[in-house]
């Protein structure tokens, strides 16, 4: 890793190169690369001269993704400074206790967030809020802090080094409290280098003559993560730094996405594997020009099987689905899947990328042969060093980061993930892995998402219960999918109930159905207490 970018901050200089190209699009605001430029650069003059930041200072964001976010990331990352995203899907209370845990030295907050922070009594030594219409007394207002724009402006000088840490953020929280992970310059321009040398197309030619590199084509995405998770941070810097475009929503909706990717011929959509389904039902018969679209991205959750049919017979064969695996530890994917081989083999999520090292291992941390299952383990430059906070954690022990996912590597080196560690329900001694069940039970085709999770039994410990979200009108019943997975998985992982709701399953920003909250909040004491019904 011994080239450009060595740092974010090496790529946020190479914003400079880029020019006229478009490099940010947010409703009827369209921002060029030098667009870009100037702002990030004058912001990073400002935050040193005006807010005494230096490097490794911390600067909070709480923001949806406005092309503020990018205007702050990279300021932060000129300056070397530490880039610490919050999550805009918090409430007050949740804000504030992981504010007060990382400590910014200032806070750029958008409305609804400066709202939060008043409510929740959040004090942060600076706050500067961004597209606030009224400024609460104390706040600094954004807008006013720029003033004169120009391209030709450099960057504050400071000497950052790969070692360098450049964010703290926050994983999903899906099993459990929200970890800090704690990222280096290295962990972000490895992951930024891997994916960009499977952007770039290559062909080898079979008569061993010297292999031919095209420039890439002409990208632009349209982001449905959230930047204050890894997948969306990563796919901002690297958009970027390959001099491509990046296509904003506020929030994510169906409709309004088929419209942007015709009005601003978007070439690429990623998004959880539920973001994507929505948008094909909502491209399904639309008359909008879709044909700038050549590939569907899906990752941070499984990807049932049918949404290679689905994308097929709404986009065609142009558009090519695609999977990958990582997480916030990881700095976003270690493990990716060409579009063959996802054809050929669906329920695979890839092999390790150029860097990345994949294993198996078993409790006691011995790496396992081909085809068995075991807790999945990566190592490589992208892996963090730890938390913030946590002193040691075991998940970081032997050298390898073990990632609390199950999953087992083919042969070949193809990975299939099996479910989660702690995501999974032991009946009578039984081991179940809720997600096989939840493939089972989505295979339905009027099944649009399910979830399976446990609940307390006096006799067995736990038994495996259900809660399946159906299409509107449809007429299945608890006992027909009952029947549709015992004629799929041994009779031990049928649900013992099964509750039907007609609205999406309450997700977080990063896709994922918090199984330790759903019951209560659907309001399904039934499910989990049959006594109560
Ligand atoms: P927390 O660690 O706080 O409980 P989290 O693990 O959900 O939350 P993230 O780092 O955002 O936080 O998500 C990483 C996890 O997402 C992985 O460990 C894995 O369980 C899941 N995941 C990512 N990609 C895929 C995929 N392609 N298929 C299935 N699961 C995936
Ligand atoms: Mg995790």
């Amino acid at each position: 890793f011994d080239r450009d970018p060595r740092t974010l901050r090496d790529a946020f200089l190479a914003l400079r190169r880029h020019g006229d190209a478009l490099a940010i699009g947010y409703r009827d605001e369209h921002y060029s690369h030098a667009d870009v430029w100037a702002r990030t650069a004058r912001l990073a003059h400002v935050l040193r001269d005006e807010f005494g930041i230096a490097k490794g200072d911390r600067v909070g964001i709480a923001m949806r993704n406005y092309p503020e976010f990018v205007f702050v990331f990279g300021a932060a990352q000129l300056l070397g400074a530490v880039a610490v995203p919050f999550n805009a899907w918090l409430k007050g209370p949740e804000l504030a206790e992981l504010v007060a845990e990382a400590k910014p030295t200032v806070l750029f907050a958008d409305r609804e967030r400066i709202q939060l922070t008043r409510d929740a009594g959040i004090a942060a030594p600076q706050l500067i809020g961004v597209r606030c219409a009224e400024l609460p007394d104390g706040v600094t207002d954004y807008a006013e802090l720029l003033g004169e724009l120009s391209p030709e402006l450099d960057a504050p000088e400071t000497a950052v080094t790969p070692d360098d840490v450049a964010t703290i953020l926050f994983t999903s929280g899906t099993t459990g409290r929200p970890k800090a992970a704690v990222h280096t310059h290295l962990n972000h321009s490895a992951s930024l280098l891997n994916k960009l040398i499977r952007a770039v197309p290559v062909t080898e030619p079979d008569d061993g003559g010297p292999v031919v590199v095209s420039p890439p084509p002409r990208s632009c995405k349209l982001v449905t993560f959230p930047f204050f998770h890894i997948a969306g941070l990563n796919t901002l810097y690297n958009t970027l730094y390959a001099g491509q475009s990046l296509i904003l929503m506020y929030k994510w909706d169906a409709s309004e996405a088929v419209r942007l990717i015709e009005a601003e011929r978007v070439t690429e959509l990623s998004g959880p594997p539920y973001i994507v389904q929505t948008f094909l039902s909502a491209a399904r018969d639309t008359g909008r020009d879709l044909s700038s679209l050549r590939a569907l991205g899906m990752g941070g959750a499984a990807a049932p099987a049918h949404v290679i049919e689905q994308a097929r017979a709404v986009l065609g064969e142009a558009v090519i689905p695609r999977t990958g695996y990582g997480m916030t530890e990881t700095t976003s994917g270690v493990v990716a899947i060409s579009a063959a081989d996802f054809a050929r083999r669906p329920a695979s999520v890839g092999r390790a990328l150029p860097t990345a090292e994949i294993a198996i291992l078993d409790r006691e941390g011995k790496v396992l042969g081909a085809d068995s299952e075991g807790e999945v383990a990566v190592r490589g430059p992208q892996v963090i060093q730890g938390y913030e906070g946590a002193e040691s954690d075991e998940s970081f022990s032997g050298g390898w980061f073990r990632t609390g996912d199950l999953g087992r590597i083919d042969a070949d080196g193809f990975v299939f993930l099996v479910g989660r560690i702690k995501d999974i329900v032991i009946r009578g001694g039984e081991n179940i892995s809720c997600s096989e069940v939840e493939v089972a039970l989505g295979s339905h085709p009027q099944v649009h998402e399910a979830a399976a999770l446990g609940a307390p039994h006096p006799a067995l410990g736990e038994e495996l219960v259900a809660i399946v979200h159906l299409a509107d009108g449809s007429t299945v019943s608890a006992e027909d999918l009952r029947d549709h997975t015992a004629a799929r998985l041994a009779p031990f992982k049928v649900p013992a109930r099964i509750a039907i709701i007609h609205r999406p399953l309450p997700r977080t920003a990063s896709g994922k159905v918090v199984k330790r909250e759903l019951a209560g909040e659907l309001n399904l004491g039934w499910l989990l207490d049959p006594a109560t019904a």
